[in-house]
């Protein structure tokens, strides 16, 4: 008579064999669709979510007030609340990679945009900047994996998320064995270095997580903290996004608090500071693939901020967006680009800082008014606070 405990241990072993392969069929499907890391984390709670709690009280979260709202503070600290039943997180990354062989000038700009007059007249933005939105292209990639699971799993569920959804990615990309967490807050691996975005889809299938990425490599390292011109980076590995040149040239929808302004230079979206100092950024490699490379007849900015303005100054928000959809510049929209190369200008100055200025001192929205009145008074070596304030 056959042993059932024999037949019991059998069953489980098939199933766990099943189990494996089906996880390493998702894995390949990840790579498919493009990803370049792929990692398996659980559906819990995370583990900085007290870090992400205390973030919140101190208010370093800004006016990103989507993050402090009670029902996405609720998802965010359990990816179930996201997707009812969810068991596992797919966690997958693209790497856009250090600045390639053959780059335009613009990308090519050193870290503090160079010190002669044409490096400081160049609008700085952020690498993963220069191309399509990289939610469009996680969002494409997301679906594909998420249907390559349907076909694999028959039933199973998926949801995804790309940087705006409730999840703690870094915390999750940790946990699926992705990196660290460095002192700049970025997600770094000791290979790839910091220059990859993270995307996630969440799953109801119980798949075997990867192991976490245990090690914190920083050392006693502190270069990201010593290079950010605004301070913006605190002990213990917390960010005052109010602070940083990325939430505020790119998130923050108002005027951008005077102090800051010519610690900006000429940074007119995004910053890389942090993770060009890393040094675990001097052999990132360069990706086979540009994930983020521009459509054919998508805007590029041009190589001077004078030229940039003088092509945003007229046309209107429709207009605005109509020109820069499926770019990552659509975020801050018409009027902030112009209060960013405003600042840009006045701090850069040179030949025909003035005359946009001038223009942009007349321009319909207060906003841009405003930081063009600022940057004039800083290219006359002074500016008193009643012309900051009045109104043209
Ligand atoms: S992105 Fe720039 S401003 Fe923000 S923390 Fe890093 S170095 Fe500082
Ligand atoms: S610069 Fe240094 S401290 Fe900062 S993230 Fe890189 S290794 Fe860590």
């Amino acid at each position: 008579m056959a042993d059932p405990s024999a037949a019991d241990a059998s069953a489980a072993d098939a199933f766990m064999a099943d189990a494996r392969a089906l996880k390493e069929r998702i894995r390949a499907a990840a790579r498919a669709a493009g990803f370049d890391q792929v990692g398996f984390a659980p559906a819990a709670p995370p583990t900085h979510a007290d870090v992400y709690e205390a973030w919140l009280a101190n208010g370093y979260h800004g006016e990103m007030a989507y993050m402090a709202r009670e029902d996405a503070v609720r998802r965010r600290l359990d990816p179930r609340e996201a997707l009812p039943g969810c068991r596992t997180l797919v966690v997958v990354s693209l790497l856009y990679g250090p600045t390639p062989a053959g780059a335009t000038a613009l990308d090519r700009r050193s870290v503090d945009g160079g010190d002669s007059a044409p490096h400081r007249r160049l609008p700085v933005v952020a690498r993963y900047a220069l191309g399509r939105d990289y939610h469009d292209v996680f969002e494409e990639r997301l679906d594909a994996l998420s249907a390559a699971i349907e076909n694999l799993a028959p039933g199973a569920r998926t949801k995804r998320y790309v940087d705006y959804g409730p999840v703690l990615e870094r915390d999750h990309a940790q946990r699926a064995g992705l990196g660290w967490i460095g002192r700049n807050t970025m997600l770094l691996h000791p290979d790839l270095g910091s220059y990859f975005m993270l995307g996630e889809l969440l799953t109801d299938l119980e798949i075997e997580p990867d192991p976490p990425f245990v090690h914190d490599r920083c050392g006693t390292c502190r270069r990201c903290i010593d290079a950010c011109p605004t301070d913006a980076i605190l002990d213990g590995r917390v960010l005052d996004a109010r602070l940083c040149i990325s939430y505020l040239t790119i998130e923050l929808r108002g005027s951008i608090p005077e102090a800051l302004r010519p610690a900006i230079g000429n940074r007119v979206f995004g910053c890389d500071i942090c993770q060009e100092v890393c040094p675990w950024n001097s052999d990132a490699p360069v990706p086979a693939e540009a994930p983020f490379a521009p459509r054919s007849g998508q805007p590029v900015p041009p190589e001077n901020m004078v030229a940039w303005a003088e092509e945003l100054a007229p046309l209107d928000a429709d207009e605005f967006r109509a020109r820069y959809r499926g770019t990552a510049f659509s975020r801050p929209g018409r009027d902030g680009l112009l209060r960013n190369l405003a600042i840009g200008l006045g701090n850069a100055g040179g030949a025909g800082a003035r005359p946009i200025l001038e223009r942009l001192r007349a321009d319909p929205s207060p906003l841009v008014r405003e930081h063009a009145r600022w940057a004039l008074g800083v290219l006359q070596g002074y500016v008193g606070p009643s012309e900051q304030n009045a109104e043209s």
